[in-house]
């Protein structure tokens, strides 16, 4: 870790040049984020553990009968809030990723990076658990500090066997459920269960994401936000002046001056000139003492403005409003604000660019829950057989054969009735589709007969109602071919 001094010159003269996890060798500077508390700290706490108790039960949550998230992509089955999505719906997929997509933008124009700092897994997962273990084994910052840089003995072993160990077994643990929302839960449990050989691939998939959780949160953690977030990156053409964001008013904090030094000054022990101050500077509230400094897990000073490493985990809030009441000021030097709330005090929420998205946004979610209310639960073709022509049959009539397929896009079995709604005519079935199964599709034969006077030319065109009970769930086209010197003119 940059010692405090060099890390104070570096942040006020180049802080945009350099990434505080760098240091001027180009090797990593290991952040020992000081514990936080305060009233923020213990909102994030509450809300962690019902964030964490939702990932962890995700899997096993079900509405009618759906899995609440599943993202098989192997398989190529979406379900999102129950709601589930085949191939067939990829339209309807790109859309609402569309609808997510502009939500983020503008719920980022408008709040910053709130998600950052309070939802988002890695952060939850970084700070509320693996960096709770790491205090609760190797102490606090300081402590952290020291052992680090302790020659290797007994207890430093036994700390990091034992850091690691959890670590790994957290990352184990994660890596099971993040299956579970890719798989299933039921696909989960057998390859748990059944013997390791029939389930490599599982097997595999299992430990390598164990590994790849336990390198994020062991040693990668704020380098993913820095690097790997394509969100974080986009921050930047995000946010404007009126966005709200973890801020430091530095109208009211500047110019910084140490209790020291005011104490100095106060007692006429030295004057401004001595302390390297002009000779009409006046001082703000922030005291220069680096709390917010050292609680903050990316690294970084808070004071030199909005940063991209900011997650807006609110520590530094947490921090300074501590160092605020002991010194008798009023909390807030940082807090929840915009540039324009600082620099003007005038706080604009619905501005020219919140509306525009809001719109466009509008208009999507309108159309993607059109859209999703309309789709039906089957998709079905019905095609002549190929190679085949017309027959002819008695009374004046002509047959087609066709094959049908059905997908059940629903959890349920279906049973399904395929009518015959123009022209008039009749099915005669060749091994049918009556029912499928929930998530499958069924494939079936059947022959058109219609009467010479029903048909159009070469080419007749048949629209066929697929039901279930009484309930129209489709309707569906295909062509009935038939000699061309026959039609009913
Ligand atoms: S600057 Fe403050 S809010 Fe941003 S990451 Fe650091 S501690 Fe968290
Ligand atoms: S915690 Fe507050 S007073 Fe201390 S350095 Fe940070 S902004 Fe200034």
């Amino acid at each position: 870790m940059a010692n405090l001094e060099e890390e104070k010159r570096i942040d006020q003269a180049q802080f945009r040049d350099h990434l505080s996890t760098v240091n001027e060798d180009g090797k990593r500077n290991w952040i020992f984020p000081k514990k936080p508390s305060g009233r923020y700290y213990t909102a994030r706490n509450i809300l962690a553990v019902f964030l964490l108790a939702f990932f962890f039960s995700g899997p096993f949550i079900t509405i009618n009968g759906n899995p609440l998230l599943l993202l098989n992509i192997l398989e190529r089955k979406f379900v999102i809030f129950g709601v589930a999505f085949w191939p067939q719906d990829f339209h309807l997929l790109l859309l609402g990723s569309l609808v997510f997509i502009l939500f983020i933008v503008l719920f980022t124009a408008v709040f910053g990076r709130l998600f950052c700092g309070w939802a988002c897994p890695q952060t939850i997962f970084m700070e509320m658990v693996f960096r709770k273990i790491e205090y609760w084994i190797e102490g606090d910052s300081a402590a952290q500090i020291r052992l680090n840089r302790a020659p290797w003995d007994f207890k430093k072993l036994r700390k990091k066997v034992t850091k690691h160990t959890i670590f790994f077994g957290m990352a184990f643990l994660i890596s099971n459920m993040f299956l579970a929302y890719i798989i299933g839960k039921d696909q989960l449990f057998e390859i748990i269960t059944d013997p390791p050989s029939e389930h490599i691939a599982g097997l595999s998939s299992m430990i390598i994401f164990s590994g790849l959780f336990y390198g994020v949160f062991a040693f990668m953690r704020e380098q993913v936000c820095h690097f790997v977030c394509p969100y974080g990156r986009m921050q930047s053409v995000l946010l404007d002046n009126n966005s709200i964001n973890v801020m430091y008013d530095y109208v009211r904090g500047e110019s910084r001056a140490s209790i020291k030094d005011r104490y100095q000054l106060e007692n006429r022990k030295a004057t401004l000139e001595d302390l390297g101050f002009s000779a009409n500077e006046t001082f703000g509230d922030c005291i220069d003492c680096y709390q917010c400094v050292k609680v903050c897990p990316m690294g970084i000073d808070i004071r030199n403005g909005t940063q991209l490493e900011c997650v807006h985990c609110t520590a530094c809030i947490d921090a300074c409003d501590s160092v605020m009441e002991k010194i008798d000021k009023p909390r807030g030097l940082i807090r929840y604000s915009s540039e324009n709330a600082i620099r003007e005090e005038k706080q604009k929420v619905f501005t020219p660019r919140v509306a525009g998205y809001s719109g466009i946004l509008l208009i999507l979610l309108t159309t993607f829950i059109t859209l999703l209310t309309l789709r039906p639960d089957t998709e079905t073709t019905i095609l002549r057989e190929p190679g085949t022509l017309y027959q002819e049959l008695p009374d004046n009539r002509y047959a087609n054969i066709y094959n049908v397929k059905i997908l059940n896009k629903t959890f349920n079995e279906m049973p399904v009735e395929i009518r015959l709604e123009s022209p008039e005519g009749e099915i005669v079935s060749l091994g049918s589709v009556d029912s499928i199964q929930p998530q499958n599709s069924a494939e079936g034969r059947f022959m058109v007969q219609l009467y010479q006077e029903n048909l159009s030319g070469y080419q007749t065109e048949l629209t066929f109602g697929i039901y279930s009970g009484n309930e129209k769930l489709e309707t569906v086209t295909s062509g009935f071919l038939g000699p061309g010197n026959s039609t009913n003119n």
